[in-house]
């Protein structure tokens, strides 16, 4: 419904002021119409998982270690503040609110490469990021020598010396629920899993991720990733009962910090693809909101 601007002039004045409000809403056009907004301050996260220093091994979630080096470049050069955790605690605790431009990057899985590229450019971009490893994987790493950065994951002793810098922050990842297929699909219920069952064996499971973190790195993680994304109907109430403040998932979409801890749930990230140049990538998620 479009009508000029005279011709609504003329209807205004006959209408009572109710109408006429009402009459104004609809004449917006959908460019003059402010979008529609959340209240919050925008919160863009980011996901990765692996690095490579080899194009051939390059793929949907191994990215050349030099293209996260030109995103840290990309943030400063942009106006861009990466933030932690931490700092989106404190906004929705009030006490600090968020810078704009503000994103998060989080890498999931635990992968070595992550701590042989990654990490050592934190310090040098005033950086920081999120890891989240899986707990089994861990373990095994820790007692292994091998630390090919083609496949190889971290073992508690990078994990906790990358803790100690105060640049990343270890969240969970599940102990051992990280497979997918044959009826599993990361926390979800298992095909003709109960309800029960399935709240024991995932309860079980974070129980035994957090008493490892606790004896390894000190603490337990306080925000959880969904493995695959895979986000049960149920998930987040079970995570909250085994005490994490915020989760994350793998859709692709914009989250609103407001002072209501509940924002920190399901929170969405964008998956980072390779070959794909740094403005170009940011931009693109800048502009989707
Ligand atoms: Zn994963």
């Amino acid at each position: 419904m479009v009508l000029s601007l005279r011709k609504a002039a003329r209807r205004l004045a006959l209408l009572p002021a109710a109408a006429a409000v009402l009459l104004l809403c609809l004449l917006r056009t959908p460019d003059s119409a402010p979008a529609a907004r959340q209240p919050g301050t925008q919160l863009r996260v980011v996901m990765y998982h692996g690095l490579t220093q080899k194009k051939s091994e390059t793929g949907r979630y191994v990215i050349e270690a030099d293209l996260f080096r030109r995103d840290l470049e990309y943030f400063r050069r942009s106006g861009y503040t990466v933030v932690s955790m931490q700092q989106v605690y404190d906004a929705v605790a009030g006490s600090r609110p968020l810078p704009e431009r503000a994103v998060l990057l989080t890498f999931d899985d635990g992968l070595y490469s992550v701590y042989l590229y990654a990490y050592p450019l934190l310090e040098e971009y005033d950086a920081c990021l999120l890891f989240a490893p899986i707990g089994r994987v861990t373990d095994q790493y820790t007692d292994s020598r091998d630390r090919n950065p083609s496949y190889a994951y971290c073992g508690w002793q990078e994990l906790r010396e990358m803790q100690r810098s105060g640049r990343v922050e270890i969240a969970g990842h599940s102990y051992d629920c990280h497979s997918i297929g044959q009826g599993a699909q990361g926390i979800a219920p298992r095909r003709g899993e109960t309800q029960a069952a399935w709240r024991l064996r995932i309860a079980a499971d974070l129980g035994r991720m957090q008493q490892t973190a606790v004896q390894q790195l000190g603490a337990a993680p306080r925000v959880f990733v969904y493995p695959f994304g895979a986000v049960p109907p149920e998930g987040d109430a079970l995570l909250r009962e085994a005490g994490f403040t915020a989760t994350f998932g793998c859709e692709s979409r914009m989250n609103f910090i407001t002072q209501d801890p509940a924002c920190l749930y399901k929170l969405g990230r964008w998956l980072r693809p390779p070959h794909t140049d740094s403005a170009a990538f940011y931009r693109s998620i800048w502009k989707e909101t």
